[in-house]
């Protein structure tokens, strides 16, 4: 309480109004000492120092002296405590206004001065009495000494009269001070409450209250800067919180993992993705060290070499983690102008994009190889036609015969690339009608009944149950069925069985091709749908296929919402199965 400013206002006051009044005290008690000094000094040289009072004719007896200064006695105001005295030049009373009193005197300066005949000039300002003596000459020699003395009872009680006044007027300013501090100073400490309640909710968060600025002086000024400071104060707030919500959303749903330490190495921020892929569930499982933590992970990099990392310079590593591959870009930030505050790690699993090249180069590589091997061949049969075979007609044939064969594979194998080509790229057009897919099988069925009647393999189909139209790109269905029966007449050694069965079960068309042929290990089954991916290439070749009519197959029907699926026993027989919804 004694520390608030309301109570040192308070005391402010006090302490103003004892000082003025004890100065005014001082000064009114010295005033009223000096007027009643002046006035004793003025009555006494009224009657002493005046040139028309001639005292020497009174001179003659200490009887006509009494007698004459009885005259003078209202003029001198001799009273009780103020008394005249007749002394002999030596200082012994001869006569007074008391002679109870003559016993008491003692010798003072105006005293002493008179007995060497000289007049008073300064009353003596005594703490008990002021005095006044007047030598009577008699040839000139002191014949008698006329002593005033005043025992200043008057004054003092005029004087502690005074004190009393003093000391009234010092309760009463006192009580006024404090009343007057008290509600004067709370013009003040009031709105220096409320500003600080204000901060204090502020401090809290609540930027929501202005103050009212009641007047015009310093305070109301301070109110209108504390309103400004705490109404930018919730604008620049506001505008942060903002910008933290923003990034927080970016960090949140951003694909990437996103982490931060600081320059000791310490974990302080993982979003949902980087805690996933690094299996980091909280702050505290993890106060792993950045140097130790990416030791850990095989990365070769440390905080130290981050943190002298020129501006805008960052550094890669790749990482491997429970089989994702993750490119690791590492970068400083600051956080004052050149005082770097940590260091940004951004995780990108680069695992399917891996994955990708890997495909794509083998791909490539297939691609190379497929194409060489008829190339070669050709070349070859070219070569020897050239050497001479040329002129032995029935070599020449057959060795043509043979390029024109490798061509064709050569077509065949250009053409399923392009194909498959724009169905990766979604390029193509499909031409989607409706249209009965019991007569497409018919169709299908008809045309490849040829070349299924040459290895005497006996194909029949069987309609299990009524099938609605669907809706599709018929040529390309029909592609499909094609690519899949001709497969099954290709892996069935010679006089098999091939069956087609088709029906319609909750909503989708399902066309089963069934072989009794050489079947797929069941180690190949989960990659025969991959391009050029075959069990026997050699087989395969001999056979005609590019191994890729069920990579075609696949995606055509895929992009007709429907699943292509393949069971299959070794030596036993295989059975492709292709369902279709109903539009
Ligand atoms: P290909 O042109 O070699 O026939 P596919 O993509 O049509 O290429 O088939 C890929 C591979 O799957 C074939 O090489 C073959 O090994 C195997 N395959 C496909 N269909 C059958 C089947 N009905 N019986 C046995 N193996 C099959």
């Amino acid at each position: 309480m004694f520390k608030s400013i309301q109570w040192k206002l308070v005391m402010m006051f006090v302490l103003l109004v004892i000082s003025v009044i004890i100065v005014v005290g001082i000064y009114l008690s010295s005033s009223v000492t000096s007027f009643y000094h002046d006035d004793f000094k003025k009555k006494m040289d009224r009657v002493f120092n005046n040139d028309d009072i001639d005292f020497s004719g009174a001179a003659v007896s200490t009887d006509q002296l009494d007698k004459v200064l009885k005259s003078f006695i209202g003029m001198l105001g001799i009273d009780t405590y103020r008394n005249y005295f007749i002394l002999n030049p030596l200082g012994g009373v001869y006569q007074s206004s008391n002679m109870e009193l003559a016993g008491d005197l003692e010798y003072t300066p105006n005293m002493i001065r008179a007995m060497r005949g000289k007049k008073t000039v300064d009353v003596k300002n005594n703490k008990d009495y002021m005095d006044y003596a007047i030598p009577i000459m008699e040839r000139g020699k002191t014949k008698f000494i006329i002593y005033i003395r005043d025992e200043k009872n008057d004054l003092n009680e005029m004087t502690s009269e005074l004190f009393n006044i003093i000391l009234k007027a010092l309760a009463v300013g006192l009580g006024v001070s404090m009343i007057m501090g008290y509600f004067l100073s709370s013009t003040i400490t009031i709105p220096i409450a409320s500003l600080t309640k204000k901060a204090e909710k502020m401090a809290a968060g609540d930027f929501e209250q202005m103050l009212e600025a009641k007047s015009d002086d310093e305070i109301g000024k301070l109110t209108n800067t504390f309103n400004y400071m705490a109404s930018e104060l919730k604008h620049t707030l506001e505008e942060i919180a903002s910008e933290k919500n923003k990034a927080e959303t970016i960090l949140l749903n951003m694909t990437d993992g996103v982490m931060a330490f600081n320059v000791d190495g310490t974990l302080i921020h993982a979003n949902p993705v980087s805690r996933n892929i690094l299996n980091i569930q909280t702050f505290d499982d993890k106060e792993a060290n950045f140097d130790e933590f990416f030791k850990s992970l095989n990365a070769d990099i440390s905080i130290g070499e981050l943190i002298y990392l020129d501006n805008n310079k960052t550094l890669e590593r790749e990482i491997e983690i429970n089989d994702v591959h993750l490119k690791a870009s590492f970068a400083a930030f600051k956080v004052e102008k050149e005082k770097v505050g940590g260091v940004v790690v951004v995780l990108q699993d680069i695992t399917e994009q891996q994955k990708l090249d890997a495909a794509r180069r083998e791909f490539v590589a297939n691609v190379s190889h497929e194409l060489r091997t008829p190339l070669t061949s050709i070349k070859s049969y070219a070569e020897t036609l050239l050497d001479g075979a040329l002129d032995d007609r029935e070599t020449a044939v057959s060795f043509l015969k043979v390029v024109n064969n490798e061509s064709d594979r050569m077509t065949r194998l250009v053409k399923d690339l392009l194909i498959l080509s724009r169905l990766g790229d979604k390029q193509v057009q499909w031409n989607k009608t409706y249209f009965s897919m019991k007569k497409l099988i018919d169709e299908v069925v008809e045309k490849l009944t040829l070349s299924a009647k040459h290895r005497k393999h006996r194909l029949t189909f069987t309609l299990v149950s009524s099938l609605p139209d669907i809706y599709g790109d018929r040529d390309r269905i029909e592609q499909v069925l094609k690519n899949i029966v001709s497969n099954a007449i290709k892996y069935t050694p010679d006089g098999g069985e091939i069956s087609i069965f088709a029906g319609c079960v909750y909503n989708e068309v399902y066309v089963k091709i069934k072989d009794s042929g050489i079947g797929i290990p069941k180690e190949d089954l989960s990659r025969i749908f991959e391009r050029f991916y075959r069990v026997d290439k050699a087989r395969s070749r001999e056979m005609g296929g590019t191994g890729l009519g069920l990579a075609i197959a696949k995606e055509i029907v895929l992009a007709h919402n429907g699943t292509l699926s393949i069971d299959s026993e070794l030596d036993k027989g295989t059975e492709v199965t292709i369902k279709i919804p109903v539009a």
